[in-house]
């Protein structure tokens, strides 16, 4: 099968790999699209990947063969990549230790990922597509389930405002999935052109740019004076860390759900006085998953504007998509159909 290859720092060879093998309780997925992650992109970026090993885990496809022992699945079922609940008998390898970072120890090894034409995964690990959810909406299943966990996990609470600073994939999902949690107003702060565009579209009450105002100033002013209860910051970008922490109210929380790989600015005198918090979240658990499919179900998850004709590139264009992902971007969402 064909399969984009790390080899080397921001390199990748589209080589021919073998076909995986299943065992007896795994299914064979054919690809129908994989999703190129910012975390991919780091990877890719900063030579995080293994030699040989292939990216890619935001995939979506058709199940087309089956392991002796499967029971749940069946040939054509619809799955998304991921969500399903680990099997207490499940032999998982496990983080090296409790100081696991994708910084200092990297990311799985030398699997095989998404940007391939098949992936084999154990039976329980994959979750079915409901019916009436579109293959470009479901390929968002996974970005979805870590906005649902990064909500989920902060202090917000229906009826609040909130910021989401950044409009990646991330920051719009965050943001609708805000919407959905009942926010009385979600507020975003982007920069580029394009994905300000696309939070308008999806439904942001307001969506400020912060090449052009003070930002901090001007959530102050829309929240009344005293900052709003909890900003996310899904940008990544060297001041967004420091405007969540000044634009929440006292007491309140920046939940911070993107990585940064380079330093970022802090200057604590002005926010330490208002005892704000700061928490991460990090990846997403079987329920993440599930609430951001049931959304997408219930049609409070859109990709409109997130994953369009555009979005959709062939082998040819891996190398160059995974290079233009690494400046400022422009494209909300680029999809590999293999
Ligand atoms: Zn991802």
């Amino acid at each position: 099968m064909k399969a984009a290859v790390v080899r080397g720092t921001q390199k990748l060879e589209i080589e021919d790999i073998p076909t995986p093998e299943l065992g007896p309780k795994q299914v064979l997925v054919k690809i129908k699209y994989s999703a190129l992650c910012g975390s991919d992109v780091h990877r890719f970026q900063y030579g995080m990947a293994n030699e040989g090993s292939v990216l890619g885990h935001e995939y979506i496809g058709e199940v087309v063969q089956i392991g002796r022992d499967v029971t749940y699945l069946k040939e054509s079922d619809r799955v998304v990549g991921g969500g399903g609940t680990q099997p207490e008998d499940a032999v998982l390898p496990k983080y090296p230790n409790d100081r696991y970072s994708a910084r200092t120890v990297g990311i799985e090894s030398t699997r095989i990922g998404g940007f391939a034409e098949y992936v084999a995964m154990d039976e329980w690990r994959p979750l079915l597509i409901p019916e009436g959810v579109s293959d470009e909406l479901a390929v968002l299943a996974e970005p979805a389930s870590i906005a649902v966990h990064a909500v989920r996990t902060s202090k917000f609470k229906i009826g609040d405002t909130a910021v989401v600073l950044g409009a990646g994939p991330i920051g719009l999902l965050t943001m609708q999935v805000l919407k959905a949690g009942g926010a009385a107003r979600v507020i975003v702060s982007e920069p580029a052109p394009a994905r300000a565009e696309s939070a308008r579209v999806l439904g942001a009450d307001v969506v400020l740019n912060p090449l052009k105002e003070d930002v901090v100033e001007r959530v102050l002013e829309l929240s009344g004076g005293p900052g709003v209860p909890v900003a996310f910051d899904a940008a990544a970008a060297k001041p967004t860390f420091q405007q969540g922490l000044q634009m929440v109210r006292r007491g309140g929380q920046l939940l911070v759900v993107s990585m940064a790989w380079e330093d970022v600015d802090l200057r604590t005198v002005d926010w330490i006085g208002r005892e704000v918090e700061m928490k991460a979240a990090y990846g997403s658990q079987p329920i993440d998953w599930q609430t951001g499919l049931n959304l997408m179900s219930r049609r409070q998850l859109s990709s409109e504007s997130m994953v369009t004709d555009e979005s959709f590139i062939g082998w040819d264009q891996m190398q160059s998509s995974m290079e233009r992902l690494m400046k400022p971007e422009e494209h909300v969402q680029i999809v590999l159909v293999p």
